[in-house]
């Protein structure tokens, strides 16, 4: 079977290798799609911490069951699924309290360990999930970024009934807005710089807008909450600016969540956390009730990932997808790759 490997910076290349012969646990699906995920970007131009080459992506899937392990039960020949892609040791602190997205010795699919960019990928069926009638591959490959923000608004204090802004309109920033939409958040207001991706948001149900290079931070609290103020932040950029606006416009005693991921260590208006009792959480992907979860809001349509698609390439235009994502960074959201 072919496979894609990056083997260093910028340089995708195929090979033929065997295809994997199943464990007794395990399952084979035929990959269908495969997402490009920031993560998978960074890696791409050797930018990535916990990432070194050579490294086989793919850590967002879809594919079909064509071989189900002797102790499998419940998934079926021909089913459409895909994978939680996290490998965890099941006996550390975390693990024992449920938060194994945050396992001391976690190793994520694609990432630590070889992922999907290949025709036939052996999976673990406990990773696995089972795609509903009515999702298909596509959607199927944008469960895993869905699920971030499912988990990102379980992170902080109970999101219902708030005031909810979420910094940053990239694909991680619209699945925080539509999940808080979700989860019963009264309002959801979602800032960015890039009038493409907020007519995005707006095409997922997000009702208010704002481009905080043209609308001030303090109007668009305003406009979207008149009075009320904003009760909790999502960080989903990952630059000191954002956190430090998430600080200065917050309420006293309220949370601000950092979903997105930091390329540097920046200077954090702490003194004002010290002061007003800002709780600032972090959030790492997902446990398994969040992931069934997104499943079940995707099929009931109340996270819509298909506006987030902006463009799919066949699986020998590998390369060429991360070039399009480079030269289109402000008018792209999600990449997928047909296998
Ligand atoms: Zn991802
Ligand atoms: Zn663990």
């Amino acid at each position: 079977m072919k496979q894609a490997i990056l083997t260093s910076k910028q340089a995708i290349e195929f090979s033929e290798i065997e295809k994997p012969v199943i464990k007794s646990n395990e399952i084979l699906m035929k990959v269908k799609k495969i997402g490009i995920c920031g993560s998978d970007i960074h890696a791409y131009y050797g930018e990535h911490p916990f990432m070194s080459f050579p490294i086989r992506l793919g850590h967002e899937m879809a594919g079909e069951v064509v071989e189900v392990g002797a102790e499998v039960k419940d998934i079926k020949i021909g089913d459409l699924v895909t994978t939680m892609p996290q490998e965890f040791c099941h006996e550390c602190e975390p693990c024992k309290n449920g938060r194994y997205n945050i396992c001391n010795s976690l190793q994520v699919i694609g990432c630590q360990t070889p992922g999907a960019a290949c025709e036939y990928f052996n999976v673990d069926a406990a990773l696995i999930k089972k795609i509903p009638e009515g999702m298909n591959d596509e959607l199927a490959a944008m469960v895993e970024p869905a699920a971030v923000g499912v988990h990102a608004v379980r992170s902080g204090s109970n999101i219902k009934g708030m005031n909810v802004v979420v910094m940053g309109a990239g694909t991680i920033g619209n699945v925080t807005a539509q999940a808080a939409l979700a989860e019963g958040a009264k309002s959801v207001l979602i800032t960015d710089l890039s009038d493409y991706r907020l007519d995005v948001a707006k095409q997922c149900g997000i009702t208010h807008t704002a481009n905080t290079g043209k609308t001030s931070m303090k109007e668009a609290i305003e406009q979207a909450f008149g009075n009320e103020g904003a009760d909790i932040f999502f960080e989903c950029v990952g630059i000191g600016a954002t956190v430090n606006q998430a600080i200065e416009f917050s309420k006293k005693g309220h949370d601000i969540v950092i979903v997105g991921v930091f390329g540097s260590t920046p200077a954090i208006n702490l003194a004002w956390v010290q002061d007003r009792e800002y709780r600032i959480i972090g959030s790492l992907m997902y446990v398994e009730k969040d992931f069934q979860d997104t499943i079940d809001y995707m099929a009931a349509g109340k996270i819509n990932m298909k506006p987030l698609l902006s463009k799919t390439f066949k699986f020998d235009d590998y390369a060429e997808a991360f070039k399009y994502i480079e030269q289109n960074k402000d008018t792209s959201l999600k990449v997928l790759i047909e296998m």
